[in-house]
This record gives C-alpha cells, sequence and structure tokens, in this order.
C-alpha cells in the first residue's frame, strides 16, 4: 500500500467485495419471502456506513438501520433512498425531520407519542416501527396493557406503523430456552395485534445469531448486522452454519522505529517492560486514540508473518512490539487480518480483552483513514473525520462568552 496520500503509516483496509459476498451467502440461505435489512449502525460497526450501505443495495438488501436519526440524515444527505429504520427512539421534537427525510423510526411509549403531537406539523404520515421487549430488558413495550393504551393515539391517519419488531438477548447462547421464551411472546403478541385488526405489513426479530441459527425467527424481515461484516456471533453457529462468512476489514501499519536496546532498558509509560537482554524494540505508530486499546497490552501484532508481542502500555498513538532480530524501518506491521500462514481476528482481540468482536472495529476512531477494495482494486480512501462544523460560528461564541 502507498500510503503517501494517507498522511500516516496506519490504515483500515475494507473489502467491499467480501461485503457483497457475505450478503450473496446469507440472501441465498434465506427464504425468498424474508426482506433483508442490514445494520450500519455505528458508522458500519467502523467499516464506514456510506461505502457499506452503498455495497449491501448493490446486493439487493432490502433496508437499513441505524442507532440514531444523525446516522439516517447522514446517508439520506448523500444518496441513499433505500428504507432506513432508526432503531433507537428519535427526540419528539424530531417528528419533523423524520418525516421531511422520510426515515422510518422505533416507537414504544404513550408519552413520547403525546409530546410528538406538539411538534409534528402537516398531514404527511409518520413511518413506525412498533419495539417490543420480550425479555431482553432494554428498551419496547412489555405487555398488551401497554400497548393497548397506545392504540388511540396509533390508529391515526397520519401514522403508518410499518412494522413490529423485538430483539434477542441469548440468540447467540448454545442454550435455547430464554430465545424460545422471547420468541414465544413475540409471536404471541403479533398474533394479538393481528387480532386487534392493526395494520401492520413487516414483523421482524431476528439479528445475524438468530437468522444463522433459528428458522422460525424468520418472520417477514431479518435485521443483519454482524454477519455481513463476515463476523460470526457464535463459535457454534461458525461449526454448525452452512452460510460462508469472510472477514472484510484487516489493520496496517509500518514500523516507525527500531532500536536494539540494552539488558534491563525501560520501555514504555510507567517503565512497564524491562529488556531480560539485548533486544530488539520496534514502535508502532497507532495506540488507544486510533481505537488500539490499551487492554491489548500483552497481546501481539504479525511482522513477517510471525507473532510480536505488544510489551509496556500502549500509548495515545504508539506503542512497542518486541523483535527477534533487526527489521527495516517500514517493514509492514498487521494488527488485525492475515500475514503469510498467520492471522489475527476480531474474535481473537475479543478474547483477549473478554469482549465480543465487533466492538473492535466499532472503536476504531476517524483518525485512521480507510482504504476500501473491490476485486482487488482501490475505489475509495477515507482521511477526513466525516463530521461537518457545527452551525455556530466558533470564534464569535468565544467572544461572546463571559
Ligand atoms: C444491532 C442490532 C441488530 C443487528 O444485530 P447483529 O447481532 O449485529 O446482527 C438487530 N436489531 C437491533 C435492534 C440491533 O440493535
Amino acid at each position: 500500500m502507498d500510503t503517501s496520500i494517507l498522511h500516516r503509516d496506519t490504515w483500515l483496509e475494507i473489502h467491499l467485495d467480501k461485503i457483497e459476498n457475505n450478503i450473496k451467502q446469507l440472501r441465498e440461505y434465506l427464504p425468498p419471502y424474508v426482506k433483508f435489512m442490514a445494520a450500519v449502525k455505528a458508522d458500519a460497526y467502523g467499516h464506514g456506513d456510506l461505502q457499506v450501505a452503498k455495497i449491501a443495495l448493490k446486493a439487493n438488501v432490502d433496508a437499513l438501520a441505524v442507532s440514531i436519526l444523525s446516522e439516517a440524515l447522514y446517508l439520506r444527505k448523500n444518496g441513499i433512498k433505500a428504507p432506513i429504520l432508526v432503531l433507537t427512539p428519535i427526540l419528539p421534537s424530531d417528528v419533523n425531520i423524520a418525516i421531511e427525510y422520510d426515515i422510518s423510526i422505533t416507537v414504544f411509549q404513550l408519552s413520547w407519542l403525546k409530546e410528538m403531537r406538539l411538534y409534528k406539523v402537516g398531514r404527511k404520515p409518520l413511518k413506525i416501527h412498533l419495539k417490543i421487549d420480550t425479555g431482553l430488558g432494554r428498551i419496547g413495550l412489555r405487555n398488551k396493557e401497554e400497548l393497548e393504551a397506545m392504540l388511540p393515539l396509533l390508529t391515526k391517519e397520519d401514522i403508518v406503523i410499518e412494522g413490529v419488531y423485538t430483539h434477542f438477548a441469548t440468540a447467540n447462547s448454545k442454550n435455547s430456552a430464554y430465545f424460545n421464551k422471547q420468541l414465544e411472546a413475540f409471536s404471541d403478541m403479533a398474533q394479538w395485534i393481528k387480532s386487534e385488526g392493526l395494520d401492520v405489513s413487516i414483523f421482524h426479530c431476528a439479528n445475524s445469531a438468530a437468522a444463522l441459527k433459528y428458522s422460525n425467527s424468520f418472520f417477514d424481515m431479518v435485521r443483519i448486522g454482524v454477519a455481513i461484516f463476515g463476523i460470526y456471533p457464535s463459535e457454534d453457529i461458525r461449526k454448525t452454519t452452512p452460510v460462508h462468512l469472510e472477514s472484510a476489514l484487516s489493520l496496517h501499519s509500518k514500523l516507525l522505529c527500531v532500536k536494539k536496546m540494552k539488558k534491563g532498558s525501560f520501555v514504555g509509560y510507567d517503565t512497564a517492560y524491562e529488556t531480560k537482554s539485548n533486544e530488539w524494540i520496534g514502535t508502532v505508530p497507532i495506540g488507544y486514540a486510533d481505537g488500539w486499546f490499551r487492554c491489548f497490552q500483552g497481546f501481539h501484532v504479525l511482522v513477517d508473518g510471525q507473532e510480536m508481542p505488544i510489551i509496556g502500555k500502549i500509548c495515545m498513538d504508539q506503542f512497542m512490539v518486541r523483535l527477534p532480530e533487526k527489521y527495516a524501518i517500514g517493514t509492514p506491521v498487521v494488527l488485525i487480518g492475515k500475514d503469510g500462514s498467520n492471522e489475527i481476528t476480531l474474535e481473537d482481540l475479543a478474547n483477549h480483552i473478554g469482549s465480543v468482536p465487533q466492538e473492535i472495529p466499532s472503536m476504531i476512531t476517524y483518525r485512521v483513514p480507510k482504504v476500501y477494495y473491490y476485486k482487488g482494486k482501490i475505489v475509495e480512501v477515507l482521511t477526513e473525520r466525516s463530521w461537518q462544523p457545527s452551525k455556530y460560528p466558533f470564534n464569535k461564541a468565544i467572544a461572546d462568552a463571559k
């Protein structure tokens, strides 16, 4: 990789053809009548939401899901026309923005519906999906009584109930008991909603884990996140599913500094590492402010296809590795991905810090440039942070402050 346009020797590579292929595999596995909603929240789990949304739509997904309204607006303002559902409730005062940009929103509170009326202007319909809490204990209607109380406010001409959905707490677990309880609660609720005569076209509940494991959870649509990025929801699912997924992301850097340090020298903050003999020490220009966590201390990276231990404490912008011999400055370092016959996976890193694989890319920050590949060719390079300057005249605001 020629890094001259990146302004630094650290970058992410994202292979869009792999994401496309993961979606195609999932699509073939699902029955044709089941709609496919791709979850691209949190900047597509760190892969870049606009780029992933475009490739997902090229692979014929039906809809997109994001977490917050600003994520939906970013996609809309950049030309994405597909249905978008915001999974976390928006502010009641933003109701007109959702309508203006044709964004579907999640609703579950009576108080929200009442407050929204203070703001909504015009007769244009608001598209909503009702969220049911069947056992995650996060957000959603907890029972029929709560929904019954909302019915008079829902059956208005300017509200379209597009969907009803729930989210599973344990779909990736080996034990199916709690999953089955949630599924049953959702089926009951769906039955009841239909019997009440509410006009709902899409019932949906499955995330990646449920979609890959339980065909009775498909309903009208599945909401798939991790799987499109090539992350299996669990080892168990990896072993049992016929769907072959491939990771789309790798993280790269280059040795910035290589030096021989005498036995008894110290490396890093708090003199956390002491050389045990004369050792070759390399410095890698990526740190916790890039999303390369301090808790990766004690893990390793790949240089020349070999595992090199991370030593000392990880700094904000750099960290150190122990090398078995002298390596040239600029030697490639692989932090996530393959190098020769060796590989560091998101699962490996997640296991080291006691987390889930998707947390790792989600935390990589804007400072790390993203280089997009499609069938071996670079098709996009992102080197700038995506936030737009705000509407506040900064200098004036500072001057005016008392
Ligand atoms: C994130 C999310 C999904 C996707 O989950 P994955 O496990 O990444 O497939 C689906 N539904 C909701 C409500 C979510 O928050």
